[in-house]
């Protein structure tokens, strides 16, 4: 029987991250993954493949709207659904790959099939039992729907099913007006289709600062999308090419229904742990599903650590690799963390959307004093060369102190500029660190230093 010092179950973001640090470390590591492909549910049906159309039908837009203003002629480019299927296909593939090359590079074992956890020290995968010392459970999480809705991943999808549609759709509900619901909306919004999505709450993606949550829902409603706000989805039925999604408004109770030729339910997700046996082996789970750790991933069993979607925090990607880095650190003796205080989180429609620490409404909440720096892209000299001028960058500061407490930018490459904050956070540095740093001219940074400098005397290009 072949033993590991680790086992990690899961090669998603988490557990593959996890993985290769464990054999970074001098660890005898396996990692048991039950899809065909490694890479989890991020670089197979979430992150990588949303972004290849994200990015597919962002150069679409730009070619169909600004092509023309620089004088690039010509006509506009059709679409080709099956050839942009193709090239998001390769692009998890060239991914997936990846990953199976790092665990050739760092000898890490692949375990082929679906695991489970006998006993503490043990992993059973088909008929195969393994022994080892340590076990990290990084099963990830699944989509989720409303009760009595139905996914028939063709007419009613998940996000899954929304990545490989048979056509592109005329009409489109999205249901939840989340990351994932407004990225999908905006790549068949752009690919011609009429989008609706439809929310609950009375705002969009609700966990972001409030002002930039508005304005994200005035540029992208400027790009066609609509928006049903405060309205509770009864049900669903689904036809054979149709379904009718029926709802009431929250305000006056007044019901509706609206067609569409497909309903993607983007409604959140769910941790995955089935058949891993967590439950006989007494691992402690909270109501919510997620296996219980302590602050160094341990589970109530002790030699079984958890990460990722599959345990408390944000269902982010990052978050999940951070806490395999830290995991594999802490089995191997060593000193592992997690700044749960500086995780960026991003939306990758166009604009970009990124924020990271404090939001002003938990400021407020929290009844600490701040100010803020803000600074519009119309003052940044690239941006609006690039037709990109459309958003802010917003800094929150303590008002005695100066230290960052967060930032929340929509505008171009937000997913990119946000990290300047998240080191400056990570450094406890202060608005005016941040202010006094020369940034190169001209780029979409400069607009982050300005709103640094309008946390102080003043943002020079407003
Ligand atoms: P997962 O990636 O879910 O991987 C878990 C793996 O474990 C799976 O491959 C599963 O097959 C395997 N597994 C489970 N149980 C067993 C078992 N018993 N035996 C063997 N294998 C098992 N996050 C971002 O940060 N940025 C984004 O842009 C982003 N975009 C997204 C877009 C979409 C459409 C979706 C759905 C998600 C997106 N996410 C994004 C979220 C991100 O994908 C997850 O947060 C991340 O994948 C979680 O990583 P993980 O390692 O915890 O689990």
């Amino acid at each position: 029987m072949a033993t590991y010092d680790v086992i990690v179950i899961g090669s998603g973001p988490g557990g593959y991250v996890a993985a290769i640090r464990c054999a970074q470390l001098g660890l005898k590591t396996a990692c048991v993954e039950g899809r065909e492909t490694l890479g989890g549910t991020c670089l197979n049906v979430g992150c990588i493949p949303s972004k290849a159309l994200l990015h597919a039908t962002h150069q679409l837009h730009e070619a169909e709207h600004n092509f023309a203003a620089m004088g690039l002629k010509g006509k506009a480019p059709t679409v080709d659904w099956k050839q942009m299927l193709t090239y998001k296909d390769e692009t998890i593939a060239t991914n997936t790959k990846g990953v199976e090359f790092l665990f050739k590079k760092n000898k890490i074992d692949w375990l082929k099939g679906w695991g489970s956890i006998p006993e503490a020290g043990k992993v059973k995968v088909g008929d195969e039992t393994y022994e080892t010392k340590n076990i990290i459970v990084a099963s990830g999480s699944v989509p989720s729907s409303l009760p009595g809705v139905e996914i028939d991943e063709k007419v009613v999808v998940s996000s899954t099913g929304a990545l490989e549609l048979g056509k592109i759709p005329k009409k489109m509900v999205v249901i939840g007006a989340g990351v994932i619901g407004l990225e999908m909306g905006s790549v068949y919004s752009r690919l011609g289709a009429e989008v609706e999505v439809i929310e609950f709450l009375d705002k969009i993606t609700p966990t972001m600062d409030g002002e930039v949550s508005k304005q994200f829902q005035k540029l992208l409603t400027k790009q066609g999308l609509k928006f049903t706000l405060g309205a509770a989805v009864q049900s669903v039925e689904a036809m054979k090419t149709k379904a009718k999604v029926s709802y009431k408004l929250r305000k006056d109770d007044s019901e509706h229904t609206v067609d569409a030729d497909v309903v993607l339910v983007a409604t959140g997700r769910k941790p995955y742990t089935d058949g891993i046996g967590l439950a006989d082996l007494g691992v402690e789970m909270s109501d919510k599903g997620q296996i219980k750790t302590d602050g160094q991933w341990k589970t109530s069993v002790d030699g079984i650590y958890a990460i990722g979607d599959a345990i408390d925090g944000p269902m982010l990607a990052h978050k999940a690799e951070d806490e395999g880095m830290a995991a594999a650190e802490v089995i191997a003796g060593k000193h592992g963390h997690v700044n749960y205080g500086v995780i960026p989180s991003v939306v990758y429609t166009h604009p970009e959307v990124s924020s990271v620490g404090k939001t002003e409404e938990q400021l407020k909440d929290e009844g600490v004093s701040y100010k803020v720096g803000k600074f519009s892209f119309m003052g940044n000299g690239r941006a609006k060369a690039n037709f990109a001028a459309d958003g802010f960058v917003k800094i929150l500061a303590d008002k005695e102190t100066d230290r960052v407490l967060g930032a929340h930018i929509i505008g171009p490459m937000a997913g990119d500029l946000i990290h300047e904050i998240c080191v400056a956070m990570e450094f406890g540095a202060a608005a005016e660190d941040i202010a006094l740093t020369c940034h190169a001219h001209p780029t979409y940074s400069e607009a982050v230093r300005e709103a640094a400098l309008a946390c102080g005397d003043g943002a020079i290009h407003m």
